[in-house]
């Protein structure tokens, strides 16, 4: 008798917990789905790995920029995204200098005319693009980050290596978790996403300008979101702290992320910075001249500003991989909303 109950109870609570399982899981948002997939031991492979010694500083044109394309090209197969243009996530440009060491490169046509006049430098450069395909095709958001740095200086006394880890392995890294993300959502987003790498930054935002001179759809662009050091504390007495930057008419991503700090327990303390002027510092430079609306993440100016010390160790990952978490969130809404 008292087995017979036993079982009654085991299979009166089996099929109590089923339908609540159920419930649960059909309650999961395809934004859920995302945030989920955004972890800590991603970003700091993928950190570890592009600030490592090995890459000596992933310069552009050098052969270390280039190996560090070619493990982004292999992540981005790895995950099974698509190319922007056919079958090669690579876009190839050369960028143009003057004789002497550490001119000014160029990627402007009027400039390398003039600069093909006389004894030149030729640096070749690759952007690597990626995109989710809208319903809408007609409309665009870009998301990026540099992956280039200061490469290393044989002459330099100690560490000779520029590691760039928050300048931008940080910024990479966001850029490649939140591609992740939108894929584990299993929604096709209502406009097109482009997932943007660019090289070629700190010799004068080249990829993201050759970008945008070359895109036959840059028209189509509506927002860009840019990152650009998104793994340091600049403040010891706010360690969640960062900065969101936007024009004032886009204040609705200041709406966004507050929203979403409560509904997702996020542990950030942002500041919010609105300027009507983007024209200088990163690669939303070329967008914000092409119309788009701009938010850009940055933790803020650190003492290993393009310095040998800007090491993984110095990193804050738990609030690099929260801002992760906050920008995958927001770019769901910039690629699903009316805005
Ligand atoms: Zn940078």
């Amino acid at each position: 008798m008292k087995k017979r109950v036993i079982l009654l109870l085991t299979i009166m609570a089996a099929i109590a917990i089923v339908p609540a399982e159920a419930k649960k899981r059909e309650k999961i948002t395809p934004e859920q789905k995302g945030i989920l997939t955004i972890n800590r031991p991603t970003a700091e492979a993928h950190v570890e790995f592009l600030a490592s010694d090995a890459l000596k500083g992933r310069e552009s044109g050098t052969e270390h920029g280039h190996i560090a394309g070619e493990y982004l090209i292999a992540v981005l197969k790895q995950m099974g995204a698509t190319p922007l243009f056919g079958k090669d996530f690579a876009q190839p440009f050369d960028a143009y200098s003057i004789e002497r060491k550490n001119a000014g490169f160029t990627v402007n046509p009027e400039g390398i005319e003039k600069i093909k006049k006389a004894p030149h430098r030729i640096a070749p450069m690759r952007n690597i693009l990626a995109k989710i395909e809208g319903k809408n095709p007609e409309e665009i958001v870009v998301v990026g980050a540099h992956y280039d740095h200061l490469g290393y200086d044989e002459m330099l006394v100690g560490d000779k290596i520029f590691n760039g880890a928050d300048d931008n392995a940080s910024g990479v890294q966001a850029v490649l978790q939140i591609l992740r993300a939108f894929l584990a959502t299993g929604e096709q987003p209502q406009r097109t996403v482009i997932f943007a790498l660019w090289d070629g930054e700190e010799r004068g935002l080249l990829g993201s300008t050759y970008f945008v001179n070359n895109f036959a759809e840059i028209k189509k662009v509506k927002a860009y979101m840019n990152f650009d050091m998104i793994g340091r504390n600049n403040m010891n007495h706010r360690p969640h702290h960062f900065n969101l930057m936007y024009m004032p008419e886009d204040s609705i991503y200041k709406q966004w992320l507050l929203s979403d700090i409560q509904k997702h327990s996020l542990r950030l303390d942002p500041d919010f910075k609105t300027s009507e002027d983007f024209s200088g510092g990163s690669d939303q430079v070329p967008f914000f001249k092409a119309g788009a609306s701009i938010a850009w993440y940055q933790t803020g100016g650190q003492p290993d500003f393009h310095m040998p010390t800007d090491e993984c160790d110095r990193i804050n990952w738990d609030k690099m991989v929260e801002i992760t978490k906050a920008a995958f969130l927001c770019l769901w809404k910039m690629a699903n909303n009316t805005f």
